[in-house]
């Protein structure tokens, strides 16, 4: 074998997994580009709604609260934090922990022998024991059909795809969803000075309010404290920790967009549905709406989210027995798939440890969780072997 473990992804998830590989001396190797989808995926000048407190090491001490004290930088001076702060933090992260990551792409997984085997889109092969794939949500973008069927693909970006914004295209934009994203691309092209921005969502309004996230501390400490936690709640407690989650992050929207969407610029219409666009022969976009109004757009912007579909992750596709639900993987109480000495973690786990680990908040948490499991697994395979 080439490796004891192979980390797919080097996002926060991947990166907090394969440090805390490292500090308790599992030899690792990391494929991906480190932060990509931070660095491709979200837009420049993005703020996070995550606060100070949120980091990727699992040993609690290389925090971003760490890295802005070695900086001499005030957590108040930079709040919200700017994204690309985030993602020189993760680099910072990265070197201090001696990580070192390839920064390629993973075609395809398979079984070899007792372990796995990768191609690599450089033409390469890795071997390796154990695998964790953090794939993260870019494979999941959620698309409404019906609404877009007839555009051409160039007049209709998901927001996943559309990290600068050109004034010319966007001039008169039609954004689809009402939640975080949907109004903070709003802020962006209002910023660029964009004509007419038109935001479009089934819901009403939520509330200009800044997120709490602090409830989840405590939640996130169970989940690594009692294995399958999260699992072994009834049914009406984790729809409790959904609806909180929801309240906090859907039914609020972050106050610092409110002054950068002028009431001229930015048109909300909630309790709305879009039920059809087609391209007229001029180039307009035609927008019917639910209420019975129609507008003219330049372009269509989708602030629809993700959804989870792990077969729609490319390099998964050669594991048959990789067993799923509702598009999520089957885990058991260490992340691990079907596949035994698979792990997948992120997004990906959320169905079974719950809503915090779709965000850097439980990447500590998802590393204690696996790396453990991980470490008596490299272990009975040697003890077999001898
Ligand atoms: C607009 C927006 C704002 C957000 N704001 C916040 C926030 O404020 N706070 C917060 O905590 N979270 C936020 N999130 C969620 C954020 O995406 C997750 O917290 C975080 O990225 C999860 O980390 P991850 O490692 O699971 O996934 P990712 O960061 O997506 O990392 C996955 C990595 O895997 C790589 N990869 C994919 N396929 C392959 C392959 N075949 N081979 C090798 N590598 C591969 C990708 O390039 C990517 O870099 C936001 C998301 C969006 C879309």
């Amino acid at each position: 074998m080439d490796t004891s473990l192979l980390v797919i992804g080097a996002g926060p998830y991947g990166l907090a997994t394969a440090a805390y590989a490292r500090h308790l001396g599992i030899e690792t190797v990391v494929i991906g580009e480190p932060m990509g989808f931070w660095r491709e995926h979200m837009p420049r000048g993005m703020l996070l709604r995550s606060g100070p407190d949120w980091h990727l090491d699992a040993t609690d001490v290389h925090t971003f609260e760490a890295y802005l004290a070695e900086r001499g930088v005030d957590p108040a001076d930079v709040d919200p934090i700017p994204v690309d702060l985030f993602i020189e933090y993760a680099s910072w992260f990265q070197e201090i922990v001696g990580l070192r990551v390839r920064p390629e792409l993973v075609t395809a997984l398979r079984r070899r022998d007792h372990g796995f085997e990768v191609d690599l889109d450089g033409g390469g092969q890795l071997s390796a024991a154990t695998v964790v794939a953090a794939p993260g949500i870019s494979h999941f973008t959620n698309i409404p059909h019906r609404a877009v069927a007839h555009l051409p693909e160039d007049r209709v970006t998901h927001t996943c795809f559309l990290t600068e914004v050109d004034r010319a295209r966007d001039a008169r934009t039609l954004i689809i969803g009402g939640r975080q994203s949907a109004f903070e691309w709003a802020a962006l092209l209002a910023d660029a000075g964009v004509d007419a921005v038109h935001v479009a969502y089934r819901h009403d309004t939520p509330a200009f309010a800044p997120a709490d996230w602090h409830f989840v501390d405590p939640m996130i400490d169970q989940t690594v404290a009692v294995p399958g936690w999260f699992r072994r709640l009834s049914t009406e407690q984790r729809d409790a920790v959904a609806n909180r989650f929801w309240a906090e992050g859907r039914l609020k929207l972050e106050p610092w967009l409110t002054p950068r969407m002028p009431e001229g610029v930015v048109h909300r219409h909630p309790h709305t549905e879009v039920t059809s666009c087609v391209e007229l022969p001029n180039g307009d976009i035609r927008a019917e709406l639910s209420t019975g109004q129609v507008l003219l757009v330049d372009h269509v912007v989708l602030a629809t989210g993700y959804r989870a579909d792990i077969n729609s992750v490319p390099y998964l596709r050669e594991l048959p027995d990789l067993e799923t639900v509702d598009g999520f993987p089957v885990l058991d109480e260490h992340m691990q798939t079907s596949e035994p000495g698979l792990f997948l973690t992120g997004f990906a786990a959320t169905r079974d440890f719950g809503p915090f680990f779709g965000f850097v908040r439980a990447c500590p948490a998802a590393a204690q969780i696996i790396v453990p499991e991980v470490a008596r697994s490299l272990e009975r395979a040697a003890s077999l072997a001898r």
